[in-house]
């Protein structure tokens, strides 16, 4: 069944994946994003509409959600049946900086979504989460059923904040929601606050990279075609439970270092290592559970880190022979999640 879908954070690495990926299979999609002229990645952000929405005929509406009129017109307008919210002020790094900066984006943002989707009946929310939520933890995977009330930086407080704001609304204005637990999405597109496109640059250029822990942190890096079909897949459900949450990562994390090994390798270049020891915000280990997932959704492609690294370098070099003013020199290195 085709029907509307909305997708908010639509200029972002992976809404503008999704958006051409639900419109590829027919949807009517409309794309959402804030295009703020003071924004250090707004260059990259219109390079993925015009790459990623425009061709797929995505209409993208440019209006910001702490605005409760204009998220509310916005879907009253649009009138989808289903929403996909993945707008927000991603990153652990800067939320432990500049806490109050993520207090709109991730919070005031998230209630006026909930309100508007409650109010227009919207059948289905679909919210980007994050493993940040279970913490400081070693033992894996983690599973949804796990304690997540221990967040290591305000950035994770936000995304658990989201899951008890969403839970009520579920509880009380019979809105359906799921919240997707997102680990380490990593592809072309990405973000350059992120450890894998920041390495890369810095390893293109000769600058050294910081290699916190010793390179000794898990990770578990989901690519992001795998993480948009189970997206897309969700959206399409017919029915699914009033609330859930669900990981969506691979459950195959791997050691920072082996990671980099892995980046060296697709780049050809080998990187120069400073190390430094664990950041504040910084968790151990990151392992998804993806059991409740592949039983919502069924079993779901699982791209192996040397094939996804390579398609993001293959894109990095063209990015940066068309690009290179739009990647910023001095990002954080280190932002996983
Ligand atoms: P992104 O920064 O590329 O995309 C987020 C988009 O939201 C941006 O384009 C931004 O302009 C938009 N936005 C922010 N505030 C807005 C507002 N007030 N109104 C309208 N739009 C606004 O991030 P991403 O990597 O694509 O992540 C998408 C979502 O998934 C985020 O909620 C993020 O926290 C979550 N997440 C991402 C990862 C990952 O590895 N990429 C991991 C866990 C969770």
């Amino acid at each position: 069944m085709t029907m509307t879908i909305l997708v908010t954070g639509a200029a972002g690495f992976i809404g503008a994946h999704l958006c051409a990926a639900l419109s590829a299979r027919g949807h009517r999609v409309i794309g959402c994003d804030h295009l703020r002229h003071d924004d250090p990645l707004l260059a990259l952000r219109r390079a993925r509409v015009a790459a990623l929405l425009a061709p797929s005929g995505v209409h993208l509406v440019d209006a910001d959600l702490r605005d409760a009129h204009a998220c509310e017109a916005l879907v009253a307008h649009g009138q989808p049946r289903v929403v996909v919210h993945l707008a927000a002020r991603p990153g652990v790094r800067d939320s432990i900086t500049d806490p109050l900066g993520y207090v709109g984006p991730n919070l005031v943002a998230f209630a006026n979504l909930l309100q508007s989707c409650s109010t227009q009946r919207v059948a289905r929310l679909l919210f980007a989460s994050s493993s940040s939520v279970y913490g400081a933890r070693s033992e894996a995977p983690f599973n949804e059923d796990d304690r997540c009330d221990r967040p290591e930086s305000f950035y994770a407080a936000t995304k658990q904040a989201n899951e008890a704001m969403a839970h009520a609304f579920s509880r009380t204005r019979g809105l359906s929601v799921s919240a997707l637990r997102f680990f380490t999405v990593y592809g072309p597109w990405g973000r350059p606050d992120m450890a894998y496109f920041s390495f890369a640059q810095r390893i293109c250029r000769a600058q050294p990279i910081t290699l916190f822990a010793g390179g000794e942190l898990w990770r578990d890096f989901t690519y992001i075609d795998d993480v948009v079909e189970a997206v897309c897949r969700l959206a399409e459900r017919p029915g699914g439970p009033s609330w859930e949450v669900l990981n969506v990562g691979h459950s195959r994390p791997v050691q920072v270092r082996t990671f980099l090994a892995t980046l060296e390798a697709a780049l050809g270049r080998r990187a120069q290592i400073l190390d430094a020891p664990i950041q504040p915000g910084d968790v151990p280990m990151t392992c998804a559970d993806p059991a409740r997932l592949h039983d919502a959704v069924g079993a779901l492609p699982c791209t192996p880190l040397e094939t996804g690294l390579q398609r993001f370098v293959a894109w990095l070099r063209v990015w940066q022979r068309s690009q290179p003013e739009v990647l910023p020199t001095a990002t954080a290195q280190r932002v996983l999640a």
